[in-house]
């Protein structure tokens, strides 16, 4: 790594509010995401956590403070230059929203061909080698509705990959699945851990946390209560909050 890209964070928060009505949902969050790192966004149920994933790629817009994504203020941009920022950030979700009537690999081509203007060869090529990556190569061809949910989730990280993103957020996406799919939607992700993804993951995984992430981010009551490396946090909790936390989940 040399000193410019350590220098630039690859996502900074700064004083980050969000208020619907006349709940504040997110009251004062400064944080940084470096490259190559993997932040472990924990607490409970309520706490902002996917407000939190929506303001770093402006699906809501904060209130106040600013998201400096690689630089630029996704705050103050105008629509297309945000719409293109928001390409190099690929999003997960707890329901996996495939397009029903496209096979996994349309899946997967669509938004580099459609957004990108990648010819059908060259996104046919990365789509495959997407699907390989995520264990699913011989599922090309087969439509959504006759996947795992485990498997409808691998496409969906494969899709999100393919438009070649800067990080990746992930919103609890193991939450909507049956237990035994869980450890194979892990895997991928820990995978691209250690390839060197810079992620986001909200997530109830506490053994997932531990393992993979290089920073665990403890949120309640819209503020980040703890940033911590995970034996820090799981062994250590400074807050009330956190022990509280922990004890219920562990
Ligand atoms: P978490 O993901 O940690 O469970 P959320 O970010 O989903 O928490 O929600 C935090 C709070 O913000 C909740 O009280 C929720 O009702 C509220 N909230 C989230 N989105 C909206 C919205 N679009 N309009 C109004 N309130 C919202
Ligand atoms: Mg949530």
């Amino acid at each position: 790594m040399n000193n410019e890209t350590e220098q630039v964070p690859v996502l900074a928060v700064e004083h980050v509010k969000k208020t619907f009505g006349k709940t504040d949902v997110l009251k004062d969050i400064t944080e940084t995401v470096h490259n190559g790192e993997v932040i472990c966004l924990i607490g409970p149920s309520g706490a902002g956590k996917s407000t939190f994933l929506r303001c770093l790629n402006m699906l809501d817009e904060p209130t106040a403070g600013s998201v400096v994504f690689e630089g630029n203020d996704l705050t103050k941009m105008d629509d297309k230059h945000l719409d293109q920022l928001r390409e190099e950030m690929g999003m997960v979700f707890q329901s996996f929203n495939l397009f029903p009537h496209m096979s996994v690999l349309e899946n997967i081509k669509l938004a580099p061909m459609k957004v990108k203007g990648v010819d059908d060869a060259t996104a046919t090529k990365t789509a495959n080698a997407l699907l390989d990556q995520v264990g699913l190569a011989d599922k090309a061809d087969a439509f959504p509705a006759n996947l795992s949910g485990g498997q409808q989730q691998r496409v969906a990280i494969a899709r999100a990959l393919a438009m070649n993103p800067k990080v990746m957020l992930f919103d609890e996406p193991t939450s909507a699945l049956d237990p035994e799919m869980v450890g194979e939607v892990l895997k991928v992700m820990q995978d691209l851990a250690s390839e060197g993804m810079t992620m986001v993951v909200v997530t109830h995984e506490m053994g997932f946390a531990r393992n993979v992430a290089d920073k665990v981010w403890f949120m309640a009551d819209g503020y980040i209560q703890e940033s911590a490396t995970p034996s820090a946090f799981f062994d250590h909790p400074q807050t009330d909050r956190a022990k509280d936390f922990l004890a219920k989940v562990l």
